[in-house]
């Protein structure tokens, strides 16, 4: 690019070695907004440290109405880049698309296709910039950080809904309904030859039409385009070991809290792209650049077949959802893989045994560990009902644009509830919420009455799976897994002592049955047979006195 075109982007007047604060790439891009029709700048939401969340689109019928736009003959390509503000690579690659488009040289892009670029998802972890911000990054020389103002991180986000960030994606998906949705990245973690590494759920998804639409449809060209420019793509890599692969790859299954996961279960196609960190900035901008300009074109020709994948998962029926995934029992696929030379240095400082790439290349045959075994799967009710009291609940539900409907009188119901047993929390929390780590579940049925304002979820829906996932407590994006519940879990009354006595002495003289029950527990459990405490307890629960909501998740299935 030369550097007195009047067009060229901060990234590249600096060689691609920079990339421009929030102030710079919103200036520059409202100058190339103002200077095309095609191309319109749109706020989507307000960060947490109140900073303008802001998102391009670009038409060439000029139409920017989200209903036009979702409803256009045109697929609709929805890519974000900063979602880990540090990993900015989609930002620098967007800024030199979007002005290639809308300056004319690459016009031809927008014929069919039409476009929503978030360029700085994260846009208050971009403002914490510095020269510190990524030390296993190959540039640029200042970098955001990777979780929000709240320490919060946005690639965690996507079922539950905390930050302004993916609440604003979760908005622009739901309104403008997008036929491909991707999210850019930039790795950590260990060397190979690779530059642009990425991937989508290839299997045990949720979307298995959409999921072979991109491996037979999309990967094959993409992966093309990026070799005839001289770059080398590869599949999402996880060392098995934790550095360097000598006992294979892991094929990672992801949960719907992630993009490209949460982009699966709502039947969207969704795309991770993974940067090497250890490539130069300059390399995976235009890496990024050549992906994203293949991706349009991909699309554009083959969005008949994109519409019908994404048509046929949409109608999917289910009786069963999984909401665990684990590796194969017999693990046999295997990939070729363009590693790095490493050896193994030992530490005199920390007695530590560690990775030393030492640069050569190497292909070897590795084995590709798949985690999509389903390991645990629900059963689907016909629905499920959130009572009036769980509001936060209801508006995250509606937040994720799941459709449902509203009690407007009080409304008596036999329903269907798993009352939590033994349960452990974590020792710590993870992302701001107390999570289980381990905790036992029994069903009940229970007649209740619903408050107005409770809201009725049928499964029988295109989020149906996604309801799913959200209510069952088995899965672990649960919003009772999440910790939205834990309120449950207080036991708010008790019986005094002497209140107890003599209940026990008369339900015992009155009742063989229970006489015979204590008596058998008594034998079997010698640590409650020493504890007046598990004994009061074990007859307060044989009484009507007992809070019959204790422990109990208080979303109700309907079958
Ligand atoms: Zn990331």
């Amino acid at each position: 690019m030369d550097k007195s075109d009047p067009w060229i982007t901060p990234g590249e007047l600096s060689g691609l070695t920079e990339s421009p604060t929030y102030a710079e790439t919103m200036n520059w891009l409202e100058k190339l907004v103002a200077d095309s029709e095609n191309l319109k700048l749109v706020t989507i939401g307000q960060s947490e440290q109140n900073r303008p969340i802001q998102m391009v689109i670009a038409s060439k019928d000029q139409e920017f109405e989200a209903t036009k736009l979702s409803t256009s003959k045109k697929p609709l390509i929805f890519f974000q880049a900063g979602i880990h503000a540090g990993e900015i690579d989609g930002k620098d690659a967007g800024m030199m698309l979007l002005r290639d488009i809308s300056q004319g040289r690459k016009a031809a892009l927008l014929d069919d296709a039409n476009l929503l670029f978030i360029p700085i998802l994260n846009v208050d972890g971009h403002e914490r910039r510095s020269e510190f911000g990524r030390v296993n990054q190959r540039g640029p020389r200042e970098m955001g950080w990777r979780t929000n103002a709240q320490n919060l991180n946005l690639n965690r986000d996507y079922t539950k809904l905390e930050t302004s960030g993916v609440h604003a994606v979760a908005r622009v998906i739901n309104e403008f309904d997008p036929d491909l949705y991707i999210d850019i990245h930039v790795t950590d973690g260990a060397d190979y030859q690779y530059d642009i590494t990425y991937g989508f759920v290839e299997s045990g998804g949720y979307s298995p039409e959409i999921s072979k639409w991109l491996k037979t449809n999309f990967k094959p060209e993409v992966d093309q385009a990026l070799q005839d420019q001289g770059h080398i793509p590869g599949p999402l890599l996880f060392a098995a070991n934790g550095n360097d692969f000598s006992q294979g790859n892991v094929a990672f299954s992801f949960s719907p809290r992630f993009s490209h996961t949460y982009g699966d279960i709502r039947h969207l196609p969704s795309i991770l792209i993974e940067n090497h960190s250890l490539k130069p900035f300059e390399q995976r901008v235009l890496g990024t650049y050549v992906f994203l300009e293949q991706t349009i074109k991909t699309v554009s020709k083959h969005f008949a077949s994109l519409q019908e994948a994404v048509k046929s998962d949409k109608n999917k029926t289910f009786n069963e959802v999984p909401v665990k995934f684990g590796f194969r029992e017999n693990p046999t696929d295997s990939m070729e893989f363009l590693g790095i030379t490493s050896r193994k240095d030992s530490s005199v400082i920390t007695g530590n045994e560690y990775v030393v790439w030492e640069g050569e290349k190497v292909t070897k045959l590795i084995p590709n560990l798949l985690m999509d075994n389903p390991m645990e799967s629900v059963k689907v009710p016909k629905g499920y009902w959130i009572p009036a009291e769980w509001q936060t609940i209801i508006q995250k539900m509606k937040s994720h644009g799941i459709k449902m409907d509203i009690l407007e009188k009080a409304k008596k119901l036999n329903l269907e509830f798993s009352k939590i047993d033994l349960y452990q929390m974590s020792d710590q929390p993870y992302e701001g919420l107390m999570r289980f780590q381990s905790f036992e579940i029994t069903d009940l049925t229970r007649t209740v009455t619903l408050q107005p304002g409770s809201a009725f979820v049928k499964t029988d829906q295109e989020l149906g799976e996604l309801v799913v996932i959200l209510m069952e407590p088995e899965s672990i994006d649960s919003f009772f897994q999440w910790g939205y519940f834990n309120s449950i879990l207080t036991q708010t009354e008790y019986m005094e002592s002497y209140i107890m006595e003599p209940l026990i002495a008369k339900m015992l003289a009155e009742d063989e049955e229970l006489r015979n029950r204590f008596e058998e527990e008594k034998k079997s459990n010698p640590e409650f047979k020493n504890s007046p405490r598990d004994i009061y307890a074990w007859f307060y629960a044989q009484t009507p006195y007992l809070d019959q909501n204790w422990k109990v998740v208080p979303i109700g299935r309907e079958w």
